[in-house]
């Protein structure tokens, strides 16, 4: 014990101990040891501290509030003290001890462990069954900067993933300056990069600095799929990609709803469909039945409903299946319509229509910040839930 907590002069350790003021400076260091371990424990019984984030706390008037603070600085919340510091051998001088030869070292920190709920993940979060196509369309939507996993089975991502989408004064966005881009499962993407670095390819190429001061305007750089986005960005909001959803995913079954806690308070939420599956309406309703189960009301938040891998349609030009894909499409606006929701059919894979996506979604933030700004959430919003889809006849 001693040794942890003391500093001896050079030789001194044995001689200091047998002092009657060290003996004294060492019982007072533990009386107060005894004194914070005491204190501790009182807090702990007081049971683990709650802290709302989301709400700021008015410790402006608190006895613990530093030195020369202004009263309207908000000063945060001590959730684990510093240790206490030691003392160096003035502190022990005395009129009997002129010259003591010890000082202390010190005590480490409190150690807590804090479990933190993330609850505001992205303006935007994508809600979908598995292989919807919303890990795809995040890519897409970030210019491919947002990495995230894509592959034609279920569950291939895990985590959320936020990306940022950057948007200029004219609607156009990172993403789409390289319409027509594909963005191929993660896989396939992998083994042409691989392809592309064995032939050599990037030996010259110019880093991301060295493209950026080359060109002015954005363009596509193909020979490294590097490219450069320089339009004056005038908003920009992000969105999470978020593990598939799956019928009971409220209950915990498949990733369960570790993720739909982060959804709770995007501003808004999107239904993302496969539009070449033979009913995409029916995964609507899971998803909305999701939602709700999870919180009753959350499904209020959802504003469009994306019908992905519209490329899959009608691909062979012929007249049939074009009708068909445009009666399948209409068959879902009509599931859907009147009911403030906005359908927009698109391609994640091959970006096509995405400029149109981006800016709805702009017009959805926007609105919901508006809303924030002018009415602050006092205390979480209960929604009532609403009718929003109808079910299948
Ligand atoms: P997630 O599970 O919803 O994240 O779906 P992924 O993004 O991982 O995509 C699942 C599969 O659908 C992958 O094989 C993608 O290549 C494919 N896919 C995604 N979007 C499109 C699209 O617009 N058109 C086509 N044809 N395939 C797509
Ligand atoms: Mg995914």
């Amino acid at each position: 014990m001693r040794e942890n907590r003391w500093v001896h002069y050079p030789r001194y350790g044995d001689t200091n101990i047998t002092r009657d003021s060290f003996q004294a400076a060492e019982a007072s260091l533990y009386k107060q040891e005894r004194d914070r371990r005491y204190a501790r424990r009182q807090r702990e019984l007081e049971g683990p501290i709650y802290l709302d984030l989301d709400k700021e706390i008015d410790t402006s008037k608190s006895v613990d509030a530093p030195l020369g603070a202004r009263h309207r600085d908000p000063l945060g919340h001590l959730v684990a003290g510093g240790g206490t510091g030691g003392v160096g051998n003035p502190h022990f001088l005395s009129q009997l001890n002129r010259a003591p030869k010890f000082a202390t070292r010190g005590q480490p920190g409190e150690r807590i462990t804090l479990a933190l709920e993330l609850k505001i993940l992205a303006d935007v979060g994508f809600v979908g069954m598995p292989n919807a196509g919303k890990s795809t369309l995040l890519r897409a939507l970030t210019g491919g900067r947002a990495k995230s996993e894509v592959a034609s089975y279920a569950f291939t991502t895990l985590n959320p993933v936020v990306g940022i989408v950057r948007v200029a004064a004219d609607g156009t966005f990172e993403g789409g300056v390289r319409e027509g881009q594909v963005h191929d499962e993660t896989l396939v993407e992998e083994q042409a990069e691989r392809g592309r670095m064995r032939r050599g390819e990037y030996a010259s190429a110019l880093t991301r600095n060295q493209t950026a001061e080359r060109h002015a305007a954005p363009r596509v750089d193909t020979d490294r799929g590097g490219y450069h986005f320089d339009l004056a960005e005038t908003f920009r909001f992000t969105i999470a990609d978020n593990p598939g959803l799956i019928s009971a995913s409220s209950e915990n079954v498949g990733l369960g709803h570790s993720f739909l806690r982060s959804m709770e308070r995007s501003l808004a939420l999107a239904y993302i469909v496969d539009l070449s599956a033979p009913a995409p309406w029916d995964e609507l309703l899971v998803l909305r039945d999701e939602l709700e189960k999870y919180q009753p009301g959350m499904s209020r938040k959802a504003r469009i409903v994306i019908a992905n891998k519209a490329d899959l349609l009608g691909s062979g030009g012929d007249a049939a299946a074009v009708a068909e894909a445009k009666e399948k499409l209409r068959r879902l606006e009509e599931f859907v319509g009147e009911r403030m929701l906005d359908v927009v059919p698109l391609s994640a894979k091959f970006s096509q229509n995405l400029t149109r996506v981006v800016g709805l979604m702009r017009t959805y933030v926007q609105e919901a910040r508006d809303r924030l700004i002018a009415q602050p959430p006092k205390e979480l919003d209960v929604l009532q839930p609403a009718p929003l889809l109808s079910d299948p006849q």
